[in-house]
């Protein structure tokens, strides 16, 4: 099914993000997180396109399995490192796998390159020009703080704009603490003219001492009840899981108690966490 249908039903939407067995690394322990994420029943799940070391075949392996498992996949696909012959190739085995759902991603070049191997696209934008004729549900990424090379949200914004135009059906946000941060950017997208359905990025930190990493990466701000959970529990694997689920869950009905409609969880392959998440959420989302 496609993930604009599924959006266009007005229903609370939430879904999940795995990532695919990184090179040589074994499938079963994905497969069986994605057969037990399955059974929570998401709207759909994503599987990130080489986020974690050379997996990149591995992403339309395990969006197969996704669909085979009964729910919608969603296979990122970046452009920056892949030759447009490579992206044909994906496009093709992911058609006979059934899945109807691109994510349109630039990616990031190695830390050894500085500037991507010619005949490659630059930006998401070009991979959704290429890609838009096709059938095939497109969605794009977001940044309610800025992309971290733009240095004015303003003109982070027109590039979203561009990309927008070229044809995606939804965007998906980074990740973010502050729902505040996140509303103000909805209002300013819409302001600028985005129509296409925002889907909100909510990442459950269950790991304290990876978060202070992923956040300067990603130039996420962290407010100051978030680091306070963090600096008093990120020592103690069991609280920082209660206590990192309880502030997601917190998040995700704060979302839907002021108008939206779709939320993607970064469940990083931890079916546990989700579980909890939706159990919280079951009377809001029934
Ligand atoms: P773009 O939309 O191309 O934007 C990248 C930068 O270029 C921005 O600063 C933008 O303002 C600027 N820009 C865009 N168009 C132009 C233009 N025409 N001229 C000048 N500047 C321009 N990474 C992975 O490797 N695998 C994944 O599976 C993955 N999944 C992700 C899922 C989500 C929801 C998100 C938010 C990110 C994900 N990423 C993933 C990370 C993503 O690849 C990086 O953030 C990357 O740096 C940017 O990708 P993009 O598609 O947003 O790029």
């Amino acid at each position: 099914m496609k993930i604009k249908d599924i959006l266009a039903t007005g229903k609370p939407s939430v879904s999940f993000e795995v990532f695919p067995p990184k090179k040589d690394a074994p499938f079963e322990p994905v497969r069986d997180a994605v057969a037990r994420l399955a059974l929570q029943k998401p709207s759909f799940m994503s599987v990130t396109y080489g986020a974690s070391g050379n997996a990149q075949a591995n992403t339309v392996e395990i969006a197969s399995f996704v669909q085979k498992c009964g729910v919608p996949a969603l296979a990122h696909l970046t452009c920056l490192s892949s030759s447009r012959d490579r992206i044909a190739e994906e496009l093709k085995t992911l058609r006979t796998a059934g899945v109807e759902n691109i994510l349109c991603l630039r990616g990031d070049l190695p830390k050894d390159a500085s500037e991507p191997p010619p005949g490659h696209f630059n930006h998401a934008v070009d991979l959704v020009r290429e890609l838009r004729p096709s059938p095939f549900c497109l969605g794009g990424a977001c940044y309610p703080e800025c992309h971290p090379d733009c240095a004015h949200m303003e003109d982070d914004i027109s590039h979203l704009c561009e990309k927008v135009e070229a044809g995606l059906d939804f965007i998906t946000t980074q990740m973010f603490f502050d729902n505040n941060i996140f509303y103000r950017y909805l209002a300013k997208l819409r302001s600028r003219g985005i129509t296409v359905p925002v889907i909100a990025g909510i990442m459950p930190v269950t790991n304290g001492r990876q978060i202070d990493r992923i956040c300067k990466l990603s130039g996420t701000y962290l407010p100051s009840r978030f680091k306070a959970i963090v600096d008093r529990f990120g020592d103690s694997q069991q609280a920082m899981l209660d206590a990192g689920v309880a502030y997601a869950t917190e998040q995700i009905v704060d979302l839907f108690a002021n108008g939206s409609n779709a939320v993607h969880i970064y469940t990083m392959n931890k079916p546990e966490v989700a579980e909890r998440i939706m159990s919280n959420l079951r009377g809001i989302i029934g």
